[in-house]
């Protein structure tokens, strides 16, 4: 589905990734671990297109297609989801209203008509108590005025309204209280199908006793330094991260 292969992206003339390679497969689950600064926004950034970034060398294919070739609009209707995409309070405009036209693009970037009010009605329904969202929250304007696990709420609802193949969710390093980490883990263990993908990036292991990934990558540096089983996660939450450091140099 994704097939990352020997990213090499700088900002401002500074190298931050320096030769990324990652597949991810239909169905599985990839924690992207790491700590403070070693280029993991960075990694979701460039994957949602953000111009700030250049791709000094490398790749990036997604279902078959290059996915740096692309608009950020297209990335997201070809079925990738950024987890920070719409995290701007829009005042006056109602998640429902949103969502609709959201949806309908979606549908028609598919050549598919768009959903008649009692569709898009009965998708609302179905979705947000599948996320456990509550009426009170999509009535109101986009993220208003909402606490940090209710923009979280709305972020996973958005995603479940989408259904994206691939979801990158960028759990950044602060601001996220255990609820928010909850809402989040819901989200993606309820959204778990055989067909799609969902890369979690995450400073916090705590955040994995709740998902359980099938693969764990550490990202040091600009580099994976480490791939392995979700036991990898348990392991750095022991040991933190200092013996990733000592062992990559410094
Ligand atoms: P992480 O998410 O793993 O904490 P980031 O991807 O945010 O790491 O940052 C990786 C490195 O890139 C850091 O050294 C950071 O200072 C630098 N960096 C990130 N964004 C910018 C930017 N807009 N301008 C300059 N440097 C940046
Ligand atoms: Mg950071
Ligand atoms: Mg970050």
């Amino acid at each position: 589905m994704l097939s990352i292969k020997n990213l090499h992206v700088s900002i401002e003339g500074k190298d931050i990734l320096k030769g990324i390679n990652l597949d991810v497969k239909p169905g599985e689950v990839h924690a992207i671990m790491g700590p403070n600064g070693a280029g993991k926004s960075t990694l979701a950034s460039v994957l949602a297109g953000r111009d700030l970034y250049n791709v000094t060398e490398g790749e990036v294919i997604f279902q078959g297609k290059d996915l740096l070739d692309m608009e950020p609009e297209d990335r997201a209707k070809e079925g990738i989801f950024l987890g920070f995409q719409y995290p701007i309070e829009i005042p006056g405009v109602s998640t429902v209203n949103f969502m609709k036209t959201a949806v309908n693009e979606h549908r028609k970037y598919k050549g598919l008509d768009p959903l008649s009010a009692s569709d898009f009605l009965k998708l609302m329904r179905e979705k947000k108590s599948l996320v456990e969202i509550d009426s009170k929250l999509t009535n109101r304007s986009v993220n208003e005025g909402f606490s940090g696990g209710e923009k979280k709420k709305n972020e996973i609802f958005q995603m479940a309204m989408l259904e994206p193949k691939l979801a990158v969710l960028d759990e950044t390093d602060s601001g996220l209280d255990i609820d928010a980490l909850r809402v989040v883990a819901n989200g993606v263990n309820k959204l778990k199908t055989r067909d799609n993908a969902t890369i979690v990036i995450t400073h916090y292991q705590r955040l994995l006793d709740y998902i359980v990934p099938d693969v764990v990558h550490v990202l040091y540096n600009g580099r994976i330094v480490k791939t392995a089983g979700k036991e990898l996660a348990l392991e750095l939450e022991e040991k933190g991260y200092d013996w990733i450091k000592e062992e990559n140099g410094k």
